[in-house]
């Protein structure tokens, strides 16, 4: 099998606005051809990130690559234009004065008139917008505008494309639809993408790779899977899905929680630990069959595809709430034995939460 070679780089790169330091000593790869997906908290410095990729900020510390080619350090620089970078951001920034045709062809500037007009044609026809071509963004929808950011940022066929909350503006229908579209034609061209979300569904529903921010370092980065079932620290797991969570001890081994004893084999003996349990954790069985931890079942709710379980814990007076799939979920007022499938069920020392 041949290696993926990274299609977009940073290495030790930080950065600061004034005196706010808002990247630290970032390292980030994005696969060749891959849709990776930057995910981290409002403010943890995803924007930057980007606009330092495409050249719209100055690198200050680090430096950029693209297939293999150093595009910034701290001597030089490739200007923008010709970092051979898509660029598409949420609010899609068409040129208010401009037809959609124009606004497309605007990016091919190095080439003829006509070819321009071929081109941006073609990128319009692959987002099924070429009807309006000689329409003004104002006449058309959010959904429609998406379309012609993203032809235009599609149009010179560039090597990265990075895309900013593309969807946020939108409504949730249109928001699924135009999501699968929009990365399918981005698929298609083969461009390594570098999209912004500070959505962990999103995330976890459209990228290849996962890239963790916080507070301007990468956190963690690999396959969405992993990090939404082997997180490395409390933030990671909290970010990725929801979590019931305990303060414990370990002893012997173990944290004792409410819903039972957890192996804690990458703590020490007497360190004080954060039990995080993903609700798929919990397995209910009928009180009769066992000795799991047995718990009365308080309101359901049903929200469509999975219900809100309320269970009230025999060791605890803290309910819990848990959003379980499963069919045949029990009724109010039952009790079950709670087992824990432990490889949902994530141990880490206080001091890292
Ligand atoms: P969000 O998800 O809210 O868009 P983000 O993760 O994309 O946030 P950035 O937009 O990269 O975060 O901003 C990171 C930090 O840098 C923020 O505190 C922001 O206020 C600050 N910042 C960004 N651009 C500038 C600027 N041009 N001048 C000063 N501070 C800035």
């Amino acid at each position: 099998m041949t290696a993926i070679l990274p299609g977009l780089e940073l290495a030790g790169v930080s950065h600061t606005f004034g005196k706010k330091t808002v990247i630290q000593g970032l390292d980030l790869i994005v696969p060749g051809g891959s849709l990776t997906c930057l995910l981290g908290p409002s403010g943890c410095g995803k924007t930057t990130v980007l606009r330092l990729a495409a050249g719209l900020e100055t690198l200050q510390v680090g430096q950029i690559k693209i297939n293999d080619v150093c595009v910034a350090d701290v001597h030089n620089a490739i200007p923008p234009e010709t970092r051979n970078v898509g660029l598409m951001f949420q609010d899609y920034a068409l040129f208010p004065h401009l037809t959609v045709l124009r606004n497309v062809s605007f990016g091919l500037n190095s080439l003829s008139a006509d070819s321009r007009d071929v081109m941006a044609k073609e990128a319009l026809a692959r987002v099924g917008m070429l009807d309006a071509a000689g329409f003004y963004p104002h006449m058309l929808s959010g959904g429609e505008q998406q379309r012609v950011a993203l032809a235009r940022a599609a149009a010179p066929a560039p090597g990265v494309m990075l895309l900013d909350e593309p969807f946020s503006g939108l409504d949730t229908e249109l928001r699924a639809s135009l999501r699968q579209d929009t990365l399918r034609l981005i698929k298609e061209t083969g461009a390594t993408t570098l999209m912004v979300t500070h959505d962990p569904m999103e995330a976890m529903l459209v990228a290849d790779n996962l890239v963790l921010m916080n507070g301007g370092r990468v956190v963690q980065a690999g396959l969405p899977m992993d990090l939404y079932r082997q997180p490395k620290t409390p933030f990671c797991a909290r970010f990725l899905g929801e979590a019931i969570e305990y303060i414990g001890f370990v002893r012997s081994g173990e944290v004792i929680t409410p819903l039972g004893s957890v192996p804690a084999e990458n703590a020490k003996e007497g360190d004080e630990v954060v039990v995080l349990v993903r609700p798929e954790a919990l397995n209910l069985r009928p009180e009769s069959e066992g000795q799991g931890i047995v718990a009365t079942v308080g309101d359901r709710r049903d929200l469509g595809l999975q219900t809100k379980l309320e269970l009230r814990l025999e060791l605890d007076d803290e309910p819990v709430h848990v959003n379980l799939s499963a069919q045949n979920l029990p009724l109010t007022g039952s009790k079950v034995a709670v087992f824990l499938d432990f490889s949902m069920v994530f141990v880490f020392p206080v001091r890292d939460r």
